[in-house]
């Protein structure tokens, strides 16, 4: 049985929540009042925490740092992500430049694009940090240069880098939609095994050999373990309006 995806944007929630009174220097905190700040019913969170074991004591609620631990370790937090940008237009530069990933070890270690105007310009990243999280990482990262490099370098760059020993884990994906299949490709062909998706196109694995003279078995091997998560703010705007709309049917307490 999975879990559902709204349950895991929750412990992210959560683990933010965590974060905070562990700042406010909150030392327990309970099932109730996770819930209040994450509007959500104790239940919910209780079910939610369910799925991964027992974190507390029963009527003695969640020490703060061990359950901030134990989400981190559950959402694969504690560990260092190397990731590539692909697409450095509006979107992959912003994103680029948007601290918030190196909260935790997310690390952009390449970014790329076909324009050539792009090919080789500098861009300021947050540097990657060392450490689990909010306050225990190392606070001497220093941000990083990296120099946009052509997308057809990008199985190369990954070769390289694995050989190093840092495998590129994941790539964010900011082209337009028209071309979001093969920059996808060019990112699974290279061994990327997670794609955070932005185009607002749903990115299939790859059905036909079309412009690749190799069978369809192999290309549907490259795809057997890729992960795509699609992220996109239009959806939020449509869906925000629908319930503004129909504020009825809001569930408040989904799956
Ligand atoms: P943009 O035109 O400014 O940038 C797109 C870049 O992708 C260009 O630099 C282009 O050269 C590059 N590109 C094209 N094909 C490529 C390939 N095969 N490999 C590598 N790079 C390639 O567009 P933008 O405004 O930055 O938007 C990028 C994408 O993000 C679009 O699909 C847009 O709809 C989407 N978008 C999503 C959200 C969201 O919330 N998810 C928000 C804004 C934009």
């Amino acid at each position: 049985p999975g879990i559902p995806t709204a349950a895991v944007s929750r412990l992210v929630t959560y683990l933010r929540i965590l974060e905070e009174l562990e700042r406010a220097e909150v030392p327990t905190t309970s099932s109730g009042a996770l819930a209040e700040r994450a509007q959500v019913s104790a239940f919910q969170v209780r079910k939610d925490l369910a799925y991964f074991g027992r974190f507390g004591t029963r009527g003695m609620g969640y020490t703060v740092s061990v359950l901030k631990r134990e989400l981190t370790r559950v959402l694969g937090l504690n560990r260092s992500w190397s990731v590539v940008i692909v697409g450095m237009g509006r979107l992959g530069q912003a994103i680029a430049h948007y601290p918030g990933a190196s909260e935790y070890q997310f690390g952009y270690v390449g970014l790329f694009d076909v324009k050539a105007e792009l090919i080789g310009m500098p861009v300021d990243v947050p540097a990657q940090r060392e450490g689990v999280s909010g306050s225990e990482l190392a606070a001497s990262a220093q941000p990083r240069q990296l120099n946009i490099q052509h997308i057809r370098d990008l199985a190369a760059f990954a070769q390289q880098q694995a050989a190093q020993g840092r495998a590129i884990d994941m790539g964010f994906l900011a082209v337009p939609p028209e071309h979001a299949q093969a920059a996808a490709q060019s990112m699974v062909e290279a061994g990327v095994k997670g794609i955070l998706n932005f185009a607002p196109t749903l990115i299939q694995p790859a059905q036909d050999g079309a412009g690749h003279e190799r069978g369809l078995q192999e290309i549907s091997d490259e795809w057997r373990d890729v992960m795509v998560e699609n992220v996109d703010f239009l959806v939020g705007m449509k869906r925000l309006a629908f319930y503004m709309l129909n504020p009825q049917l809001r569930d408040q307490d989904p799956e």
